[in-house]
């Protein structure tokens, strides 16, 4: 269990192409830690990239969000349903629409969320234990996987989460208010 007690929210991003969805998959990796995931999972190309920068945010900005590159996802994704002790994901315009199914989704257990990238194979749908869509529109991981975790997980104590920042964002109507505990 991580923060106050909810369970581990891991991220899974499949297909990662080099060329084409550096920017985005970048966008995911923030989007996952910023909305309360404790750790994105990048396959596809190896690309050091958008692990670099999650990395670098995470010490800029606090907390300790985590980021690793998995070689085999289908094999590891079919290890944790194995094991029984996660609940598998799988944001797909094709699933059942987010607002029900959202509610049968047990806070006891840690979460994998699934995203895909190239096309998804068919083994992921079967070892999801939901399929879930955000509308039946094509769009993008980066707004499926913030509406998921801002309707699953809720509002984030940032104070709380994002722990020994060197900077920290002080909400302002106007302009930019940033405490760089690096100068203090
Ligand atoms: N070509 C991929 C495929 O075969 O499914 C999908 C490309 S889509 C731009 C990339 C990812 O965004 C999807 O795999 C899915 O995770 C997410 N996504 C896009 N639209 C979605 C929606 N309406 N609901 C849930 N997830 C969505």
């Amino acid at each position: 269990m991580d923060h106050g007690g909810t369970p581990r929210i891991s991220v899974l991003r499949l297909g990662h192409r080099i060329e084409r969805d550096k920017r985005i998959t970048s966008h995911l990796g923030l989007t996952a830690r910023a909305f309360g995931a404790d750790e994105i999972i990048l396959s596809g190309d190896w690309d050091p990239s958008p692990l670099e920068t999650w990395e670098s945010v995470t010490k800029r900005f606090g907390g300790n969000f985590g980021s690793s590159f998995e070689e085999s996802p289908i094999s590891w994704l079919r290890n944790a349903s194995k094991s029984g002790s996660n609940t598998i994901i799988h944001l797909t315009m094709y699933g059942e629409p987010w607002r029900e199914s959202i509610k049968s989704i047990s806070h006891e257990k840690p979460i994998i969320i699934v995203v895909g990238g190239t096309k998804v194979s068919g083994q992921v749908y079967d070892l999801a234990d939901h399929n879930i869509s955000i509308g039946n529109q094509p769009h993008s991981e980066v707004a499926a996987l913030a509406i998921f975790l801002e309707s699953w997980f809720g509002p984030i104590d940032e104070y709380s989460r994002f722990t020994s920042p060197e900077l920290r964002v002080i909400p302002s109507a106007v302009g930019k208010t940033v405490i760089n505990d690096e100068e203090e």
